[in-house]
């Protein structure tokens, strides 16, 4: 057995993924901090590293219990964890959950792969909204399925395009994944938006992923209609944890909720099953906080209010970058990021990785590029808005200055 790299590499499917912390620009903004250059990475929704904490109580809750979480746990999760996802999923209106029906993970990440992988034979369809959150494209197309992207209108605050899913659907189709409150675009989707989607759902069959990781970062006293609550009848699986609105990222903490006409859906629970205990457990001493967490859900919510760090650096980076002359965005109404538009023909842009490589290396500050997000065309960027107001005044102040001069060769 004589096998090159190059023959062993083959065998993946790594083309066709999109990214926002894996890519050229990221690797080349690693570069660069590796040679010492300060570079300021708004490419990754990590609330830590622009100073946001937990709540002290969960740090507490995993000193009580560290002694406890030295072992595996069952493959759903310790039962306090599981009780408390469970008050929660029935608190937005998620109904009958029992046993067996709330899965932990380390993170949504690693249950975004296990979902799939259970559900995907090889040419299967699976609805994914575009611009997505990317991780859903690249999985789908690592367990051998086509992801094929909805468009969201930005002339309608991002929301899905209906007309757009129900074209999009063929007999391969399996899935459709909604993400609510949306990244990149920190959209909230209407009740009535969310109902029509559950109608094409139930009318065609499909298993809806609803990845809802953002619920509880809504500014403006906006409500988050769950998924699986508008359509309790639709086999859903709901993703939820705890790195945004706990701020806990690195802790790896998330769960997913089944729901809906389970009888039908039998075979593939049982391979979701198999799959998570094939994985043993997820984190232990994260899954200890859950609780803790859980019993103060909206602990974020200071920070959404007037007055409170999001809600002023939101209302500030989007001002800011609505009066750089050819940029223009949609108003967040959710999570921490803005997704803004760029005239590219007043910079002549063709390629948009280009774009943010370009801003870089002049102003050392990374954003993520459109199509990273699957989005079609060299037009947008993503900017995470987590910085303090006088890092996002200095990063404003440099994209102004770059883009008064930048056009593209
Ligand atoms: N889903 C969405 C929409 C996200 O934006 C992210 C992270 O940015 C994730 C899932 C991953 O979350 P986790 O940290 O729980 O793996």
């Amino acid at each position: 057995m004589n096998k090159t790299m190059n023959e062993i590499t083959k065998t993946t499917k790594l083309d066709n993924v999109g990214y926002d912390i894996r890519g050229p620009v990221a690797e080349e903004a690693a570069r660069m901090a590796r040679e010492g250059i300060d570079v300021i990475a708004l490419n990754t929704g990590n609330p830590p590293t622009f100073g946001f904490f937990a709540p002290e109580s969960i740090e507490r809750a995993i000193c009580d219990n560290i002694r406890d979480s030295e072992g595996y746990s069952d493959s759903y999760g310790i039962p306090e964890a599981i009780d408390a996802i469970r008050a929660y999923s029935e608190s937005k209106g998620i109904e009958g959950l029992g046993y067996g029906d709330v899965f932990t993970g380390n993170g949504v990440s690693e249950l975004i792969s296990i979902s799939l992988q259970a559900l995907i034979n090889t040419g299967d369809e699976i609805l994914v909204p575009t611009p997505d959150y990317p991780l859903w494209t690249s999985v789908t197309t690592l367990c051998g399925g086509n992801a094929r992207g909805y468009i969201c209108d930005e002339s309608a605050d991002w929301a899905p395009d209906i007309a757009d899913i129900k074209r999009k659907i063929t007999p391969r189709t399996k899935a459709i994944v909604v993400i609510n409150p949306n990244n990149p675009t920190g959209a909230l989707y209407s009740r009535d938006n969310i109902a029509e989607i559950m109608n094409v759902a139930r009318e065609h069959g499909l298993v809806v992923f609803a990845d809802e990781i953002y619920d509880r970062l809504l500014f403006d006293g906006a409500v988050h209609h769950s998924c699986a609550a508008v359509a309790p009848d639709v086999f859903t699986v709901t993703f939820n944890g705890l790195s945004k609105s706990h701020m806990l990222a690195g802790f790896r903490c998330g769960w997913m909720v089944i729901s809906g006409d389970r009888e039908r859906a039998a075979d593939y629970i049982e391979g979701i099953r198999m799959l998570s205990s094939m994985r043993l457990c997820a984190n232990v001493p994260s899954q200890s906080v859950v609780k803790v967490a859980l019993d103060d859900a909206y602990s974020a919510a200071p920070l959404l209010r007037p007055g409170g760090r999001l809600y002023e650096q939101r209302a500030f980076i989007y001002e800011a970058m609505n009066e750089i002359p050819g940029l223009s965005s949609t108003k967040p109404k959710a999570a921490f990021y803005l997704f803004p538009r760029i005239d590219i023909k007043r910079f002549n842009i063709r390629d948009d990785e280009r774009f943010v490589l370009d801003f870089l290396h002049e102003h050392h500050v990374l954003v993520t590029h459109g199509r990273g997000f699957n989005w079609p065309e060299p037009d947008h960027f993503r900017i995470v808005y987590l910085p303090p107001l006088e890092d996002l005044w200095s990063i404003a102040g440099k994209m102004s200055r770059f883009l008064c001069e930048y056009v593209q060769e």
